[in-house]
């Protein structure tokens, strides 16, 4: 079973995610933090951004790994490094070369084939699980979204200015949303959630309930 998670950045979608795939005893993938490794990568290299059969070279000869919640790229792990804000302002500029989301398609699947997960990114209901049994859309007012990539920012010790932190929310969106392959969109058949002035538990509760509706009566939780 597939719990899809969608929504533009800073909408909760780690941290809800996260923890719907603990109380249901699921599988958890942060699809964002393989763009976001990938990205690092490329930053190592000097970001040849334009050259796009040197990017798909990289790509082929890299290795990301996800184990016990860590991300490990090329052995390394990466985890707190794939969060820094030069990798918040380029991602999505890898994100939306149509190489490189083809290359992870199928990499993405298979990292969740057999199992009961709980998936997040931009295009998990639309493009890479489009059979996905339950689809969240997860969204926020923009100040909102800003406020807490912002506190969270600086609780890591970065220090950027409120304004800095929503512009390139803003920009980000704006990339994820217009691009050509598998855009930031809400599916037809997902549940929108607003989670502007909501606790994290109460939008925890809010998408455990629909996953636990939707299969009334068939045992899915591991506990
Ligand atoms: O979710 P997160 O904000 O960490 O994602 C970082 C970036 O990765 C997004 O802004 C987007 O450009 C890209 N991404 C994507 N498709 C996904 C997940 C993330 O394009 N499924």
């Amino acid at each position: 079973m597939i719990v899809a998670i969608d929504g533009p950045a800073g909408s909760g979608k780690t941290t809800i995610a996260k923890l719907v795939a603990k109380r249901l005893g699921f599988f958890y993938l942060d699809t964002g933090a393989i763009y976001r490794a990938f990205t690092l990568k490329l930053i190592r290299l000097g970001f040849p951004i334009d050259d796009l059969k040197k990017i798909c070279d990289i790509l082929d000869s890299t290795s990301i790994d996800i184990r016990d919640g860590r991300l490990f790229l090329d052995g390394e792990d990466v985890t707190e490094l794939i969060r820094d804000p030069e990798v918040d302002k380029r991602v999505s500029l890898v994100a939306k070369i149509a190489k490189v989301r083809e290359r992870l398609l199928p990499f993405q699947r298979r990292l969740v084939s057999g199992k009961n997960a709980v998936v997040e990114g931009r295009d998990m209901g639309t493009v890479v699980f489009p059979k996905a049994e339950v689809k969240v859309f997860l969204t926020a007012s923009l100040e909102e979204r800003a406020r807490r990539r912002h506190k969270e920012l600086i609780q890591r010790g970065k220090n950027l200015s409120f304004d800095e932190v929503l512009e390139d929310l803003q920009k980000r969106d704006e990339i994820d949303s217009n691009r050509e392959v598998a855009p930031l969109k809400i599916a037809s058949d997902a549940i929108i959630i607003d989670t502007t002035g909501k606790t994290i538990d109460e939008v925890v509760e809010e998408v455990v309930s629909i996953v636990l509706q939707r299969y009334k009566g068939d045992s899915i939780l591991s506990t």
